[in-house]
C-alpha cells in the first residue's frame, strides 16, 4: 500500500498488505480449506499491542460471517513499528481464545488462597469498591487505597482517577525493571530515558540486547538493522552473547558489575584523544559548577574545567579498565576513538542489563550518558534523544489537582532519590507495621511470581488485617491472582482502548488501542454502551470500569470526584468512552483534526480507521531549550547529589557492586547468577495463555560455560544446584561459550506454577507444585506434574509436546534495594553445585525467616530524609501522579 501523506502517514510499502479503501470487506481464500477455493471476508480494524511497552501496531481481520477476530498482524501505518511485530504480537489471538481465560468477575468463596471462587456481577464488584473506598476516603485513611500496576500499557489514564480521588495510592513495578536506568539519566537532564536515532546513527553503543528483546524491541530492532544496513557500527555490552552481540562488530563482556568502569575509561579514551565536543559541553554543561564544587581553588575557565576533567578521570586507563572489567585495553581504546568520531552519531541505550542487577547500576546509565554529552550527541540526528523530545502525551478534557496527601509506603524517607516506589518493598514494610491496606488493587501484575522475596507477598496477601480487600484486575490467572479477593477480568490488546506514546525513534507518535469487536459492530451500525458486551464472556475495559467505579464513590458528587467523569459535551452526564478520546483528539493533537478532514473522517473516526498518527516527524532537540535541571545544563556535577549526603557520587562515577568478584569465594564454589535476562517470545508473566510462545520458549536452562561446567562437575542437562542467601533453586545446565566464565545466567518469564486446577496459571506453561512448609517459616515447592496435554475447547491443548516449563528462580532472591536509586539489584551472588541426590527438577526451596534480615542490611546503607530544607524529596525530582508541594516536606 502507498502512503497518503507523507508529512501524518508514516506508511511503508508492504506490498502484500490490503488497501485502505478495501479495509471494510477484504477478501481472502481459506488457507485451512485448500486446496478448495473458499472465500472468506473480512473487516480490518487497527489496534494497538499490549504484550510487552513498545505499543506497535496491530490490525484485527475480523471475520465478517462470525464476527470473530481470525488473526492479528501488523499495521503499517503505525509510524513506531510501520507494519511489523515479534511474535508477542501475533499471539494475541492466543490470549483472546485462550480457553482457561477469565471470563466473567470472580469473588472468592472460601479462605484465602482456598482456590474456590465463584462468579459473581459487575454491579455488586462496583458497589462493594466504590462502599470502601468511599468511607476510607470520608474517613481519611487515604493512604490504604493502593492501585499496584504491572504492564501499564496507557499514558495517564490512571494517574488522573487516582488524583481525582485525592489519594496517593500509585504503585508501579518500575522498581524491578528500569528505575535505576532512569535515575542515570534524569540526574543529567531531568529526562528519565533516551531515545536513541538508531536508523541515522553512525555508531550504536547497546547495553542488552535489542535486537531481540530491548526496550521498545521491534521499533528499535528495525532501525537499527537500518542503521547497520546504512553503514554504522555497533558494540555489544553484555555479559552473554545474545543474539544482539552476534550481529555486533564488537561483543563486549565485561565482569558483572564493571560496566561503568568500562564506559569511563572509553570517556578517557575522548578526552585524551580530543574527540569531544567542546562548543557542546561549554554551552549546554553545567561546568562551573562542578570547578566550583571540585576544585573551588581553580580559575573559573571552560579551559580549566576541560584540564580538571581530564585529570579527574586520569584514573580510567584503558589498561586499569582491563584490570577491572576484563576486556583488553587495545579493544578498549580502539572502541573508545570510533565513539569518539562518531561525534553527534553516537546512538546508544541501556535496558535493564547492567543498570537494574548491580548496587550503584544508575552510575551505569550515568556514564553511558556521559559518552553522548562529551561528544555532543544530545538531540542531535544520528545521536541520543531526550525521551521528553520523542514521546506526545496528549491532556485529557480535565485534570484533577495534585493530591496533597504523601503515602510512606510509596516513598518511604529512606530513599529519597528513589526515581520510583518501593514497590517490592511493599510485603517488608507491611510486616514492620508501617501501614495497612483496605483496598488493594492489582492490575496486570504478578508480584508473588515477579518480585523478590515472593514468599513475603504471599504472606501479606494471606493476611486480612494488613489487607483488608485485594482485587485482581488481570486478563490472565496468575501465581498473585489466585490468593485475591475478587479476581476482574480485563481486556487483552484487542478488548479495551488505551493511548500511547512512545520514545521509539526521532519522530512523536500516539497509537489508539481500541476494542476491535465493538468498532466492528459498530461500522455495522450496532451501537453498544459498554465495551464489555461485545468482548468474550463479561471481559470488560478499565476505562470504563474506572469511570463507573469513580461515579459511584461520589454519586452527588458532594466529593469532588464526580465532576471529573462528566462528558465536556453533555454538562452534568457521565462520560462515554467515545467522548473521553474524542475530546482528546479534537483538542489535544497538533495536526490530527486537520488530516482527519482530508480523509473525509471526524478526528475520533481517524483514529478508529487507522489506529495511529504521526505528530511529529524528525523530531530533533532545539539546542536553545534547555535541560529541566536546577541548572538548566546538562548536570556532569549534581548538587543534589551532593546536598542529599552523597558528594562522592555527585559526577558519573564508578561504584563496586555488590556482586563485584571481591566479594566472591571462588573455592567454596562461589558465582555470579544473572537472573534478568529475558527472551524474544514471552511477555514477562503473561506468556502462559499464548500457545504460540510457549511452544517456542518452554525451558530455562543455567547457562554456564565449558571451564566452569568442568569445575563444577555437571553437562549439559545436567541438574545444579542454585543458592542465594534465602534458599536454593535446582534446574538444568547449558554448557556454552557464549556465557563469560565465573559467571552464571539463567533466562527471565520462566518457571510458572499451579497449586491446584481450579485457579490455574495456564497449562500451557505451568507446572503443578506441592508446597509443603519443611520448616518453621521454610518452605519447598515440588513439581507434581510437569507440563502435559490436556483436555480443553481447544484441540491444540492435547499436542502439547513440551514438558519442562522452566525453573522459578525470583523466589529465592532477597530484596536488595540499592540505597540511592531504589531499584532491586537483581544479580545474586550464589553458591553452585551438582544436585544433591533428593534433588528434582524444577525444586525451589526458601526460608522466609531470613528475608527481613537481608532487607535491613540493604536498609542501613540508605541516607534517609529529611534533605535540605527539611524536603522528604528534591523538589525537581519527578514524581508518578505528582502531589502538591507542601506533602514534599516532612512533618
Ligand atoms: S515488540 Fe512485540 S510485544 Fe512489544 S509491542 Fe511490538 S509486537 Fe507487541
Amino acid at each position: 500500500m502507498r502512503s497518503h501523506d507523507p508529512d501524518h502517514m508514516s506508511t511503508v510499502p508492504l506490498e502484500s498488505f490490503p488497501p485502505v479503501d478495501e479495509w471494510d470487506d477484504w477478501m481472502e481464500y481459506d488457507a485451512a480449506a485448500w486446496p478448495k477455493k473458499v472465500e472468506r471476508k473480512y473487516m480490518l480494524v487497527p489496534t494497538t499491542c499490549f504484550n510487552c511497552e513498545a505499543a506497535c501496531g496491530l490490525m484485527a481481520y475480523v471475520d465478517k460471517a462470525t464476527m470473530q477476530i481470525r488473526r492479528l498482524e501488523g499495521n503499517p501505518h503505525h509510524p513506531g513499528s510501520r507494519g511489523k511485530n515479534c511474535a508477542k504480537g501475533p499471539a494475541t489471538i492466543n490470549q483472546i481464545n485462550d480457553p482457561e481465560r477469565i471470563l466473567y468477575p470472580l469473588k472468592r468463596a472460601g479462605p484465602r488462597g482456598s482456590g474456590r471462587f465463584e462468579r459473581t456481577t459487575w454491579d455488586e464488584v462496583l458497589d462493594t469498591f466504590a462502599a470502601r473506598i468511599r468511607s476510607a476516603l470520608l474517613e481519611d485513611r487515604r493512604n490504604e487505597i493502593m492501585y499496584h500496576v504491572g504492564r501499564p500499557g496507557e499514558d495517564g489514564f490512571m494517574l488522573n482517577v487516582l488524583q481525582s480521588w485525592g489519594v496517593d495510592a500509585h504503585n508501579s513495578h518500575t522498581n524491578v525493571c528500569s528505575a535505576a536506568a532512569r535515575l542515570g539519566y534524569a540526574l543529567w537532564s531531568g529526562a528519565d530515558r533516551p531515545s536513541p536515532d538508531h536508523e541515522n546513527a553512525s555508531f550504536i553503543l547497546l547495553m542488552s540486547s535489542h535486537l531481540e528483546t530491548g526496550h521498545y524491541f521491534i521499533p528499535h530492532a528495525q532501525r537499527i538493522v537500518e542503521g547497520q544496513a546504512r553503514g554504522a557500527k555497533m558494540c555489544v555490552i553484555d555479559v552473554r552473547l545474545s543474539n544482539t552481540a552476534s550481529r555486533a562488530d564488537w561483543w563486549l563482556a565485561p565482569w558483572p558489575g564493571t560496566e561503568a568502569m568500562l564506559l569511563l575509561a572509553f570517556a578517557h579514551v575522548i578526552l585524551q584523544e580530543r574527540l569531544y565536543d567542546r562548543a557542546f559541553l561549554e554551552q549546554q554543561v553545567n561546568w562551573r559548577e562542578f570547578l566550583a564544587a571540585m576544585y573551588p581553588d581553580a580559575e573559573a575557565t571552560f579551559e580549566r574545567f576541560i584540564e580538571a576533567l581530564v585529570g579527574h578521570y586520569a584514573f580510567a586507563t584503558p589498561e586499569a579498565a582491563e584490570a577491572e572489567c576484563g576486556v583488553p585495553a587495545a579493544t578498549i581504546r580502539e572502541i573508545g576513538i570510533e565513539i569518539g568520531r562518531a561525534g553527534h552519531g553516537l546512538a546508544s541505550h541501556v535496558w535493564r542489563n547492567a543498570a537494574s542487577g548491580n548496587l550503584g547500576g544508575w552510575q551505569v546509565a550515568r556514564c553511558l550518558q556521559f559518552l553522548s554529552v562529551l561528544t555532543g550527541a544530545v538531540g542531535t540526528r544520528g545521536g541520543t534523544n531526550l525521551n521528553a523530545d520523542n514521546k506526545f502525551v496528549p491532556a485529557p478534557f480535565a485534570k484533577p489537582a495534585p493530591q496533597n496527601i504523601w503515602n510512606e509506603l510509596l516513598y518511604p524517607l529512606e530513599y529519597p532519590l528513589a526515581h520510583h516506589e518501593l514497590s517490592y518493598l511493599l510485603p517488608h514494610m507491611l510486616l514492620e507495621g508501617r501501614g495497612r491496606l483496605d483496598m488493594y488493587f492489582t492490575r496486570v501484575y504478578n508480584p508473588v511470581w515477579t518480585n523478590p522475596d515472593g514468599l513475603l507477598w504471599e504472606k501479606v496477601l494471606l493476611d486480612e488485617s494488613l489487607i483488608g480487600l485485594h482485587a485482581a484486575l488481570t486478563p490472565v490467572w496468575s501465581e498473585t491472582a489466585q490468593y485475591a479477593d475478587y479476581v476482574l477480568p480485563m481486556g487483552n490488546a484487542a478488548e479495551r482502548h488505551d493511548l500511547m506514546s512512545q520514545e521509539t525513534h526521532a519522530a512523536k507518535w500516539i497509537s489508539f488501542r481500541q476494542p476491535v469487536l465493538r468498532v466492528a459492530h459498530e461500522r455495522l451500525g450496532k451501537t453498544t454502551d459498554l465495551t464489555w458486551e461485545t468482548n468474550p464472556g463479561e471481559v470488560w475495559e478499565e476505562d470504563e470500569f474506572w469511570i463507573e467505579l469513580s461515579w459511584r464513590i461520589d454519586p452527588d458528587g458532594k466529593l469532588g470526584i464526580r465532576k471529573h467523569y462528566e462528558s465536556p459535551y453533555r454538562p452534568g452526564k457521565k462520560i462515554t468512552i467515545d467522548e473521553y478520546y474524542r475530546w482528546i483528539f479534537e483538542n489535544s493533537v497538533p495536526g490530527l483534526p486537520a488530516e482527519a478532514k482530508r480523509h473525509g473522517l471526524d478526528p475520533l473516526g481517524y483514529m478508529r480507521k487507522f489506529g495511529a498518527f504521526l505528530v511529529e516527524k524528525d523530531a530533533y532537540k532545539d539546542p536553545t531549550d534547555g535541560f529541566k535541571t536546577p541548572s538548566g545544563r546538562m548536570e556532569i556535577y549534581s548538587k543534589t547529589l551532593a546536598d542529599w549526603g552523597w558528594p562522592s557520587d555527585a559526577v558519573p562515577g564508578y561504584i563496586k557492586s555488590h556482586i563485584h568478584r571481591e566479594t566472591l569465594d571462588v573455592d567454596k564454589g562461589e558465582y555470579v547468577l544473572i537472573p534478568t535476562f529475558r527472551l524474544p517470545t514471552l511477555i514477562h508473566t503473561r506468556s502462559a495463555n499464548a500457545k504460540w510462545l510457549y511452544e517456542l520458549s518452554n525451558t530455562n536452562p543455567v547457562w554456564i560455560h565449558p571451564e566452569d561446567a568442568e569445575r563444577i562437575g555437571v553437562r549439559t542437562t545436567d541438574l545444579i544446584r542454585i543458592a542465594t542467601r534465602i534458599g536454593h533453586f535446582v534446574n538444568k545446565v547449558w554448557v556454552t561459550e557464549g556465557m563469560r566464565p565465573g559467571v552464571l545466567a539463567c533466562s527471565h518469564h520462566l518457571g510458572r506454577w499451579r497449586l491446584n486446577d481450579t485457579v490455574p496459571t495456564d497449562r500451557w506453561a505451568s507446572a503443578k507444585v506441592e508446597r509443603l512448609e519443611i520448616a518453621p517459616g521454610e518452605f519447598r515447592f515440588r513439581r507434581v506434574e510437569g507440563i502435559r496435554p490436556y483436555d480443553s475447547a481447544d484441540p491444540d491443548s492435547r499436542r502439547i509436546w513440551w514438558t519442562d516449563g522452566g525453573v522459578h528462580q525470583n523466589l529465592t532472591f532477597p530484596v536488595q534495594p540499592d540505597p540511592i536509586s531504589g531499584m532491586h539489584c537483581w544479580h545474586q551472588r550464589v553458591t553452585a553445585t551438582p544436585a544433591a541426590d533428593d534433588d528434582q527438577y524444577g525444586d525451589v526451596v526458601v526460608d522466609t525467616n531470613k528475608s527481613m534480615a537481608v532487607y535491613r542490611e540493604w536498609l542501613a546503607l540508605t541516607k534517609p530524609a529529611p534533605g535540605p530544607d527539611g524536603l522528604r524529596r528534591p523538589l525537581w525530582f519527578a514524581r508518578i501522579a505528582r502531589p502538591t508541594p507542601e506533602t514534599f516536606t516532612v512533618g
